[in-house]
């Protein structure tokens, strides 16, 4: 085997080609470069937020609870980090989150 075949990534995380909101922003559409469409309301998203400020870094349990994201939740601004995440302003100011394509793909539900 040689260095190449050895330091070659395995796996790469498939990742959206496509990002919508919907037109009152409460719901997130991806297409997914394998043709896949999935979607997610803002709620769910942000309930499953990875930031250190929604999940204990050590013990990796949610700290945010649930219960406490309305319903209504709107995205307010969506932005690609690099080329693996995206990260999500909430309509109730929370920012922090990091969304890797791996974790969106998890978390969003296919369509149809
Ligand atoms: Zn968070």
């Amino acid at each position: 085997m040689s260095f190449w075949d050895r330091i070659k990534p395995t796996t790469r995380p498939v990742s959206a080609t496509e990002v919508e909101l919907s037109p009152e922003k409460t719901r997130l559409n991806l297409t997914w470069e394998d043709g896949v469409k999935t979607d997610a309301t803002a709620q769910h998203l942000r309930q499953q937020c990875p930031c250190a400020g929604c999940v204990d870094e050590w013990t990796n349990k949610r700290t945010l609870d649930p219960a406490r994201v309305p319903a209504d939740l709107r995205i307010t601004q969506v932005q690609p980090v690099g080329n693996y995440a995206l990260t999500f302003v909430f309509s109730d100011g929370h920012g922090t989150g990091i969304y890797p394509w791996k974790l969106l793909r998890d978390i969003t539900q296919p369509q149809g």
